[in-house]
């Protein structure tokens, strides 16, 4: 795709000084303006409680550019785009002030009323802040409105229905941009592409080649300072709601007619909706939990989950979900998806192993040597890349076989770090481009698939702590793969430059 310049826009960020805001929106927003993408008709008015000056507040976005060690010289004129409106989202009087803020820099930087409203707040306010700026007149543009909202979208189906009546009421499906940023991540984005530019693994991705497909999102940190978020949610919530049923969507839909927005997020819907249901009775058949214990990462002892802050002592929330996900359609009836997620693991990770089928008959086995299977590993983070595990013939004068990798990397080639998830996508909003973005019959049929899960859980205490920091997850999650004959492939043994 040739990178086109945005267009002439007013951002409002709601949460201007929250963590999210500070470490990616600030340091995305300045690599666009730095690589030349950003229209020089483009003003932020950054909104919190607190009380900054204008000036303040750009020193503040200054610093968090700064702290992540990016090109200064354009600095200096970036941070004049940014205006700050102290505001209390829940108090009315001050909906008035900020509108008249609004519509003077609409004017100065000749925006046409095209007006983005991003949410970087506790998803608590979505509701009332999206009634407001209808109920104010902000929504009243000549110009495009769109509203962008960070995850979590609900708690569960019945909430994110409720949450998603509140916003539609100001909004229309098209102009909601409900982030997932697993989506911006440039790996993420490429299975489309390893799959359908291919013309050697479109033929294979099917239940009569594939035997299953492993998908592993591991984080080496616990809890930091989320404690009491992450109390209230938990990993499925968390992680498997969205983020991981996205990938499972993506590597298992058809291919779409055309790459239009509504094309491939119709392709992606009826990937959810062929999820086969687990009902609250068989949950254990197919879910497993882990919360962490005490442990051991990169040498150093770190406290148990139950021992972090604002975490009750007893907390029953699971920090790791393994799941298997059967899809129920023609394609991939009989492949198990195998997910896991979870804090406090081995390794920071996300990697998709593709696992195909044996072959038919194993020539080689009798020379003494036992084939491996062919392998497709995709490797979003840290590593970038993808990688092809095949057999061939040990040299010398035998006949044994043995594994090579064929391995590819996306920084031998750019020899450049890809660009940051989030920059990818403010790139898409600010252009209208709403196909890396969640809609919302996605969010109501992952919740639809995840809630008997949660539901079944929350009913009965765990016996946690049932892993160890610094290891891949519980037992009983080797175990789920080990009832199908299969096992996961060690993720050590996967990297690219093994
Ligand atoms: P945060 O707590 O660090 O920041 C919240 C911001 O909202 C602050 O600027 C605060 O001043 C402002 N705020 C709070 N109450 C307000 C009120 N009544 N009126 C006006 N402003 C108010 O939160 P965060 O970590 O930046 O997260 C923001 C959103 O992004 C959340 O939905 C979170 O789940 C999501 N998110 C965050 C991250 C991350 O890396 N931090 C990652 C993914 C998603």
């Amino acid at each position: 795709m040739i990178q086109t310049n945005t267009p002439a826009t007013l951002v409002l960020l709601f949460g201007a000084t929250g963590d999210l805001a500070k470490r990616k929106l600030y340091p995305s927003l300045y690599n666009l303006y730095e690589k030349g993408i950003l229209s020089e008709q483009f003003a932020v008015i950054g909104i919190a409680r607190r009380r900054l000056t204008h000036e303040q507040y750009r020193n503040w976005v200054k610093d968090s550019v700064e702290t992540f060690g990016m090109p200064q010289e354009k600095i200096g004129k970036f941070i004049r785009h940014f205006y700050f409106q102290s505001h209390d989202v829940t108090d009315e009087n001050s909906y008035r002030e900020l509108k008249g803020l609004a519509d003077e820099l609409d004017e100065k930087y000749a925006a046409n009323g095209n007006r983005i409203f991003y949410l970087a707040m506790s998803p608590e306010f979505f509701g009332t802040v999206a009634e407001s700026l209808k109920e104010y007149g902000f929504t009243d543009t000549k110009g495009f409105k769109r509203l962008v909202i960070e995850k979590p979208f609900g708690w569960d189906l019945s909430s994110a229905v409720e949450l998603n009546e509140r916003i539609r009421s100001a909004f229309s499906e098209k102009e909601i941009y409900r982030i997932d940023h697993y989506l911006g991540k440039e790996m993420v984005q490429n299975i489309e592409v390893i799959r359908f530019a291919n013309a050697i693994f479109e033929p294979l991705w099917n239940n009569r080649y594939i035997s299953n497909i492993q998908i592993t999102s591991g984080e080496t940190l616990g809890v930091e300072e989320r404690g009491r978020y992450y109390e209230k949610n938990g990993a499925l919530r968390d992680m498997v709601q969205n983020h991981m049923l996205q990938i499972v969507s993506l590597l298992a839909m058809e291919p779409p007619i055309r790459l239009t927005t509504d094309e491939i997020r119709s392709e992606k819907v009826k990937v959810l909706r062929a999820l086969h249901p687990i009902e609250k009775k068989d949950v254990h058949k197919y879910f497993v939990r882990g919360q962490y214990g005490r442990g051991i990462i990169g040498g150093k002892e770190v406290p148990a989950y139950r021992e972090e802050p604002m975490v009750d002592p007893n907390s029953n929330t699971e920090t790791f979900v393994a799941g298997k996900l059967m899809i129920d359609n023609f394609r991939w009836a009989g492949v198990p998806f195998y997910i896991r997620t979870g804090k406090r693991m081995q390794a920071k990770t996300l990697k998709i192993v593709v696992q195909f089928k044996d072959i038919p008959m194993n020539l080689y086995y009798r020379n003494g040597s036992s084939l491996n299977p062919n392998l497709l590993v995709i490797h979003i983070q840290p590593e970038e890349g993808i990688t092809l595990h095949l057999n061939v013939k040990k040299s010398g004068r035998t006949m044994e076989t043995t594994p090579v990798k064929l391995n590819f990397s996306n920084k031998n080639v750019d020899g450049i770090n890809t660009p940051e998830a989030y920059e990818k996508l403010l790139y898409d909003i600010l252009r209208g481009d709403a196909t890396n973005f969640t809609h919302w019959d996605e969010v109501a049929y992952s919740w639809n698939f995840v809630d008997p899960i949660s539901e079944a859980w929350a009913e009965e205490k765990a016996d946690f702590p049932n892993y160890a920091a610094g290891t891949f997850g519980p037992k009983a999650a080797d175990e789920l793969l080990q009832r199908d004959g299969f096992f996961w492939w060690p993720i050590t043994n996967l990297n690219i430059d093994d």
